[in-house]
């Protein structure tokens, strides 16, 4: 019996046992980021794009310190 292909909704690559639904702990950690993100934009809204930009970024760069690699 097959099981269902499990890919990882960040980067699409197949999903793994220990990580799933994610390929890896850096895709996961980039998917709670993302919820994260939403609670604090939801708790304290910025007060503008740019703000919103900023605060995207610094969770970006927290989750992946190393644009590089991947
Ligand atoms: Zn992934």
């Amino acid at each position: 019996m097959n099981k269902p292909a499990l890919h990882c909704p960040i980067c699409k690559k197949p999903a793994q046992e220990k990580f799933q639904p994610f390929c890896s702990k850096r895709c996961a950690d980039i998917d709670l980021g993302r919820w994260f993100y939403e609670d604090y934009r939801i708790a304290s809204p910025p007060q503008n794009e740019e703000e919103e930009k900023e605060l995207l970024n610094s969770i970006k760069e927290r989750l992946d310190p190393d644009p590089n690699v991947g």
